[in-house]
């Protein structure tokens, strides 16, 4: 007969718990500890609590601070589900010292990080720095459009939100007549859509969010865009904008990542609610300058250092704003590629369609001859299009309608008569020409391997998939957060973490 070992749960058992051993040398809790206990400043906390005379004592920001960074680096963003580690997870036992701070604890400690969470970024700034992690030589800058806690069907602009409270309303003048009706023809009563307590929950309902939409309405302004036309609010989260990503259109925040090249260190992190990634290179080099400079560097650090950022932040003010700081800047106009003769073998790039650089201009007249043979004569003096100024040049109507070389001619599908934009501003044209030298070439292309592993990291391996607060003001938090995160991996894996 088998024997096997016998077992009894209702037995006691005692064991040694260490909750330091449990947090490993080289493991990222481990340099979490470390850092915060040994080189953050975290008396930056110190002035938000005014508990030492009455009221109980507080967690230690030192707690909920490495807990929340260990939960992000392993994709727990919600509170409750970090709340739950704290329990359940022995790593975060640890951590936490032992300690279960609940979530609306945890929910309140991130979204109140506002004045702390900068010089935060900035102490594991210096960390990487002492230990030889930023190159200081090339910079890139990129952005990932990330959904937030906001609801893309409340957004519009005041006119439509008001024709959505209308049809709210109307739906509820509808469901309250039909009830009504149906009461008054008690012996042969039609269907209504909703009936009894359920129709009054769905007029409810209804009811608050017209009324939602109205006091809402009531208490903001419409947002202007750059071109004076209205752009679309937002009920939930008004700082929040509508993007369009790869992946579909999105309400939430762009974030912008400023990378060094040598171990893809964040210099500096921001959110924004502004789609458009051309509106951010000023703030962000200007926040990584304001950052450097705490770490005792000279307000000229970027002085011939190389930037690269892709074609969506070619633009006057960007290119200006580079040129003033003296940065090797290399930001490509979105026609690059067709220019490139490495794209040539592209199958949609087989057919070379002609650049400015195809049309002849004579100078005594101000006009261009088209590679037809065709004049396109000067329209407009100065036309703004993405913050660049050009002339516009139109040809013919007649002379493209029947052009064989139509189909190479320059963009513009649709269009009767080709326009040829010739830009005004030197910086730009002069850009569009550095890009094209073997340097530009060579130099441009290694913003790839600068930024991208950088967004696979946070969205992929730490699932950062959307922000779960709302306002501009803590989802620059949850995202600054998440650099944090990725630096401090960067000092685990490249430098040293202090025993
Ligand atoms: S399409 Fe018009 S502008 Fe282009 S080559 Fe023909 S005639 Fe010239």
């Amino acid at each position: 007969m088998a024997r096997y070992k016998t077992y009894d749960y209702r037995q006691r058992v005692l064991l040694p718990v260490s909750l330091e051993d449990q947090l490993m040398p080289g493991t990222l809790e481990f340099a979490i500890h470390t850092l915060v206990e040994k080189r953050l400043d975290m008396s930056v906390f110190d002035g938000k609590y005014h508990n030492d005379e009455t009221g109980r004592a507080a967690y230690d920001p030192k707690i909920l601070l490495k807990v929340v960074l260990l939960a992000y680096s392993r994709g727990l963003i919600s509170s409750r589900k970090i709340e739950q580690a704290c329990w359940e997870n022995v790593v975060f036992i640890a951590l936490a010292c032992g300690q279960q701070p609940d979530h609306s604890t945890i929910a309140a400690f991130v979204s109140s990080m506002r004045d702390e969470i900068q010089p935060l970024f900035r102490d594991v700034l210096l960390v990487c720095e002492e230990m030889n992690l930023l190159g200081g030589t090339m910079f890139a800058l990129d952005g990932c459009k990330l959904p937030s806690n906001a609801s893309k069907e409340w957004s519009g602009t005041f006119s439509e939100l008001h024709k959505k409270k209308q049809k709210i309303e109307a739906k509820v003048a509808q469901l309250l007549a039909e009830q009504m009706q149906a009461d008054q023809n008690e012996e042969n009563p039609p269907e209504p859509k909703g009936s009894g307590k359920n129709l009054q929950q769905q007029v409810k309902k209804l009811q608050k969010k017209a009324a939602l939409i109205e006091q809402w309405l009531a208490k903001n302004q419409p947002k202007i865009g750059a071109v004076g036309r209205e752009k679309q609010s937002n009920v939930t989260d008004n700082d929040s904008a509508t993007m369009m990503t790869s992946h579909g259109v999105v309400q939430g925040y762009n974030s912008q990542a400023l990378i060094d090249a040598k171990h893809q260190v964040i210099v500096h992190g921001e959110a924004s609610g502004d789609g458009q990634d051309h509106g951010h290179v000023p703030p962000m080099l200007t926040g990584a300058l304001e950052n450097l400079q705490r770490l005792g560097h000279e307000p000229d650090y970027f002085e011939g250092k190389i930037f690269t950022a892709d074609s969506n932040y070619h633009t006057l003010v960007n290119l200006q704003k580079c040129q003033e700081l003296g940065l090797d800047a290399y930001i490509p106009d979105c026609r690059f590629r067709n220019r490139d003769p490495r794209f040539t073998t592209q199958k949609r790039r087989q057919v070379r369609r002609f650049t400015l650089q195809d049309f002849h201009h004579d100078e005594a007249l101000d006009q261009y001859i088209c590679p037809n043979g065709k004049i396109l004569k000067l329209v407009v003096k100065r036309v703004l299009n993405r913050g660049h100024l050009y002339r516009k040049y139109y040809a013919s109507e007649t002379d493209c309608q029947i052009c064989p070389l139509r189909p190479r001619c320059i963009y513009g599908v649709g269009a009767k008569r080709k326009q040829l934009f010739v830009p005004i501003n030197s910086l730009s044209h002069q850009m569009v020409e550095k890009i094209q030298t073997e340097e530009g070439r060579r130099i441009y292309p290694q913003r790839l391997a600068i930024v991208e592993p950088v967004f696979a990291n946070i969205r992929i391996n730490k699932r950062l998939d959307r922000f779960t607060l709302r306002g501009k003001i803590k989802v620059n938090i949850q995202w600054l957060m998440y650099c944090l995160v990725h630096n401090i991996e960067k000092i685990l894996n490249y430098g040293m973490v202090y025993g």
